[in-house]
C-alpha cells in the first residue's frame, strides 16, 4: 500500500533491523524501544489492525502470533515472561495503520496500563 510506513520497509524502501522474516511476516526492532526488547511482527500484506487481520485472513493472524511466539523464544523472553500488544486506533495509540505485534520484555513491564 503506497505511503505506508511499514509496506515501505517490507518492500526494503526503508531500513530496519529485521530480526526474523518468512514468506508472510517480518520481524524487526522498534526504532524506539519501550523496553530491553521491543520487536514488531507484522504480516508483509497491508492490514490495518489486528481485528482486520483476524477477519480477513485468520490463518495469517495465527502466524504473526507464531512468529511473535518464535522472536519471544529467541531473544530470551519466555523464562521471565513478556507482553505481546496490538494498539487499535486513536484511543488504542495506534500511531501506524499496518497492524503489528509489539513483544516487549526483557525488564519488568509495569502495569498493564499507565495510570
Ligand atoms: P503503534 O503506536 O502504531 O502501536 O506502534 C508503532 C511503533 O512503530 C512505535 O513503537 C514506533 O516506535 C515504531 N516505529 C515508527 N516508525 C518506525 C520506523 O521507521 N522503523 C521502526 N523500526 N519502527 C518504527
Ligand atoms: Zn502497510
Amino acid at each position: 500500500m503506497e505511503d505506508c510506513l511499514f509496506c515501505k520497509i517490507v518492500a526494503g524502501e526503508i531500513p530496519a533491523t529485521v530480526v526474523h522474516r518468512t514468506d508472510a511476516t517480518l520481524a524487526f526492532r522498534d526504532i524506539a524501544p519501550k523496553a530491553p526488547v521491543h520487536v514488531l511482527v507484522i504480516p508483509t500484506a497491508h492490514h490495518v489492525d489486528a481485528v482486520a487481520l483476524a477477519r480477513a485472513d485468520p490463518a495469517l493472524a495465527a502466524q504473526v502470533l507464531a512468529v511473535a511466539a518464535e522472536v519471544a523464544e529467541a531473544e530470551g523472553l519466555t523464562v521471565d515472561g513478556y507482553r505481546i500488544i496490538f494498539n487499535s486506533g486513536r484511543y488504542g495509540g495506534q500511531e501506524v495503520p499496518h497492524v503489528h505485534a509489539h513483544v516487549v520484555g526483557g525488564a519488568p513491564l509495569g502495569p498493564m496500563i499507565a495510570g
